[in-house]
């Protein structure tokens, strides 16, 4: 078995896309419909620790249901380069939101309603007890919270995790975990991931596709910062790696690392 990195190191090129597609662990978790995950009448209520995050986590989901979500955007994503002389902070929350309209616009959505709360990116941690709050005043009994996986690696990732579960416990709401960095430092070798928790939005090729050009919305994360000579943020095989034909959700994470 290889080395199990628990402590969720986000490093090199992490697990491939091919590893994970040959899992049997996985390929056992069993499948969910849209409407199983979000009942009808359900609002659906989709936490972003950072501008993108929406549609790599559910742009299935959120074609599938085919009504407009509430989106929480808790950053604008304006950490994501660095020193960079071409993506200064003040670009990037300018830019990134506007991306996520017009990814959702991809997906068919207009018109979403999307709260920005606009927590420093990279300090949600220490942000943690405000946003939960914040959160537990805009969730209502009975919505479904779709957010990243409170061990995703990430720490704005957990975080916001955290105050999730903290705001739907409170308010009687249901709440939905989506790895994204988990893929990158997990692998099928491990037994990280909660799989026995969790259930498969089963993806067409027609909505992989829409989600793929959704994902394409985001030049800022998908192209490369040419004055840093630097490789985009989301490289292909990021991408590649998220773009599974099935969404997983974990709705019972009970793991403590
Ligand atoms: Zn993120």
């Amino acid at each position: 078995m290889d080395a199990v990195n628990l402590d969720r190191t986000i490093a090199g090129a992490g697990t491939g896309a091919d590893a994970w597609r040959g899992d049997a662990r996985l390929a056992a978790v069993p499948a969910a419909s849209a409407g199983d995950l979000v009942p009808p009448g359900a609002r659906l209520v989709v936490v972003a620790p950072h501008p993108d995050d929406e549609i790599l986590a559910c742009g299935g989901l959120l074609q599938l249901l085919a009504r407009p979500p509430l989106l929480v955007a808790v950053t604008d994503g304006e950490a994501s380069h660095p020193g960079s002389a071409a993506w200064p902070p003040e670009r990037l929350r300018a830019t990134r939101p506007g991306e996520t309209l017009a990814a959702l616009a991809c997906l068919g959505i207009d018109a979403a309603p999307m709260l920005r709360l606009g927590i420093p990116d990279g300090g949600v941690k220490a942000a943690e007890a405000d946003l939960a709050q914040q959160l537990a005043g805009i969730v209502e009994p009975g919505d479904v919270l779709v957010t990243t996986w409170r061990y995703d690696g990430h720490p704005d990732h957990e975080a916001t995790a955290r105050a999730c579960a903290a705001a739907a416990a409170q308010r009687g709401a249901r709440l939905l975990e989506v790895p994204i960095w988990g893929w990158h430092w997990s692998a099928p070798t491990d037994t990280a991931m909660p799989l026995t928790d969790a259930a498969k939005l089963l993806l067409t090729p027609a909505n992989l596709a829409r989600k793929r050009a959704a994902m394409a919305c985001f030049a800022s994360q998908v192209q490369p910062d040419a004055g840093r000579g630097a490789d985009p943020v989301l490289t292909a095989a990021i991408l590649d790696r998220l773009l599974n034909p099935f969404e997983l959700y974990f709705h019972e994470p009970a793991r403590a690392f």
